[in-house]
């Protein structure tokens, strides 16, 4: 089906938190911040959110606890916190893991329910949120998505609702200098395979295909400089952000519920965990699909699949292996994925087995 949505306004350039902080005001008079422990403070975008909540005379309070890859426990304390303090919207301020878990902490602090509930249907709509981006890779800040991590099913498990949009993205480049390398690659090949996902799904649309074009187009550009040290922060979220409109169209495929199994299991970031599956998906693309990855390669500016695979492989910083049993454990739960029944083609367990394999010794 052809249909945009896109409701968040996305305010882009240096200091655009400063020049916009009247619009805060337009949410409320009490303000919950969600972060992780440290980026918020080196990348300078905290300062910036509190000047611009004291010069509109907002009070706030930081819930600065979210973990990488956030449990869904810690969301629930933050959004317990937010109540308490009766805040009226909800700030994240990070990567994906502060933004998501921001997400969680909205629809808590607006309703009384259980943890596990946020997986059933949310009654009253999630607090007002606003983003700031400190990685460009997630997208988060234009999606309503939240991965969460869920000890009981050993897995990362997603929730979405219509309210969780934010209601003003601030990307601004300046608060991406802190990051440290590996960050910076891996959250690059998460924005590359939303834009790939995007593209390569039942629920591709010439909608979504405006974004993930977009984004493929300038990342093919921009990924040789982030590879040799010199990246572009700002094209970089920008082109982030355009990936994450695109999957909040179509939703992501089996590289993304296959990598969240190395995040849970084997302790591999995000990003890195979709660069690792990538090459082995897209050659299966190759095999079933040549007719739909054709426009993909040609966006991305690639010649044929192994010129985009390795690219995709010289983002990846350090191996990760793993054995036969776990190749197997993994492509036996990873079948069960919801988004499975999106692949463009019935994907089999030995395939999803075979795209492991890649990380066999
Ligand atoms: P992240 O987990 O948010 O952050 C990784 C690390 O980088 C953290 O230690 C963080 O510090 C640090 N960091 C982040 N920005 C920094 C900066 N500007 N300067 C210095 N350090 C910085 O990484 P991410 O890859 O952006 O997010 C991954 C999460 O997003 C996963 O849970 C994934 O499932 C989720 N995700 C969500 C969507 C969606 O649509 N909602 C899509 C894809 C992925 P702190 O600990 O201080 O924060
Ligand atoms: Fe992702």
């Amino acid at each position: 089906m052809n249909q945009l949505f896109m409701p968040t306004r996305v305010l882009m350039g240096k200091g655009c938190i400063k020049e916009n902080a009247s619009l805060f005001s337009e949410f409320g008079k009490k303000a919950m911040i969600v972060t992780g422990k440290t980026s918020a403070k080196k990348s300078g975008a905290l300062t910036d959110v509190a000047d611009a909540l004291k010069s509109q005379a907002i009070s706030y309070e930081v819930f600065d606890e979210v973990e990488n890859n956030p449990n869904v426990e810690t969301c629930f304390i933050g959004g317990q916190k937010a109540k308490d303090f009766g805040a009226e919207f909800v700030i994240a301020i990070g990567g994906g893991s502060p933004m998501d878990a921001a997400k969680a902490v909205a629809a808590y602090a607006a309703n009384d329910m259980a943890a596990m509930d946020i997986y059933g249907t949310i009654k009253n709509k999630p607090l007002p949120l606003l983003s700031v981006p400190l990685t460009a890779g997630t997208g988060s800040e234009v999606t309503p998505y939240s991965v969460l991590t869920v000890k009981e099913i050993e897995n990362k498990k997603s929730f979405s609702h219509p309210e969780s949009f934010s209601k003003i993205a601030f990307l601004d480049p300046t608060y991406l200098e802190s990051l440290p390398r590996a960050v910076l690659l891996d959250t690059t090949a998460d924005a590359l395979s939303h834009a790939l996902e995007s593209m390569l799904c039942k629920r591709t649309s010439d909608v979504s295909n405006v974004y993930a074009e977009a984004a493929l187009r300038h990342l093919g550009k921009l990924i040789p400089n982030v590879i040799s040290g010199k990246p572009d922060y700002e094209k970089l979220l920008f082109a982030s952000s355009l990936a994450g409109m695109a999957i909040a169209h179509t939703g992501t495929v089996v590289v993304h519920s296959m990598g969240y199994l190395l995040t849970y299991h084997k302790n591999v970031p995000h990003g890195r965990a979709n660069a690792l599956l990538l090459p082995g998906f897209l050659k299966l693309c190759a095999k079933h699909v040549p007719d739909r990855l054709a426009p993909v390669l040609d966006a991305f500016g690639a010649d044929k699949v192994d010129t985009l695979c390795e690219l995709i492989t010289n983002l990846v910083p350090e191996p990760v292996v793993l054995t036969e049993d776990e190749v197997n454990t993994f492509a036996k739960k990873a079948i069960g994925a919801k988004n499975v029944s999106q692949n463009l083609w019935p994907i089999t367990e030995d395939e999803e087995a075979s795209v492991f394999s890649a990380l066999l010794q």
